[in-house]
């Protein structure tokens, strides 16, 4: 059973047409919640999305009803991190960004976590 009871969809956003299969995406992860899949322009040698599934616009429209969802996301991240083959902490290791809003940074307005990890120096950040 999936976290949330339903999967808000918005037609106009490129990752509810990643989740719905509708433009391909690498796919490094999936369940009934969230789907995690490489960045089309990576940053960094090992650099992936994890998103809801649902339709969420950022990390502000946030509400307890989200807080198992995105615990899940935390603690999913390493693990996913070294299935890419980010080396072990301490040594290796990875960093998660979410830019949220015009200030954070942020260009696609569907929640998501940046998950960067590999070889130094990286491109951006
Ligand atoms: P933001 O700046 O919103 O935090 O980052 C959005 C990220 O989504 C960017 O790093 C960008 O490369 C990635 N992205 C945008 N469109 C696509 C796409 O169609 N497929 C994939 N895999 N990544 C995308
Ligand atoms: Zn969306």
């Amino acid at each position: 059973m999936s976290i949330l009871n339903h999967h808000a969809h918005d037609d106009n956003c490129i990752f509810c047409k990643i989740v719905a299969g509708e433009i391909p995406s690498k796919k490094v992860y999936e369940d009934e919640d969230l789907l995690a899949f490489h960045d089309i322009k990576p940053w960094a040698p090992i650099h992936f999305l994890m998103i809801p599934k649902a339709h969420i616009p950022s990390m502000a429209q946030l509400t307890p009803e989200h807080e198992q969802m995105m615990g899940k996301i935390m603690v999913k991240a390493g693990e996913l991190a070294l299935s890419q083959g980010a080396l072990p902490y301490p040594e290796g290791g990875f960093r998660i960004v979410a830019n949220t809003g015009h200030h954070g940074g942020q260009e696609v307005h569907h929640l998501h976590v940046h998950v960067l990890a590999g070889e130094r120096p990286w491109q951006k950040i």
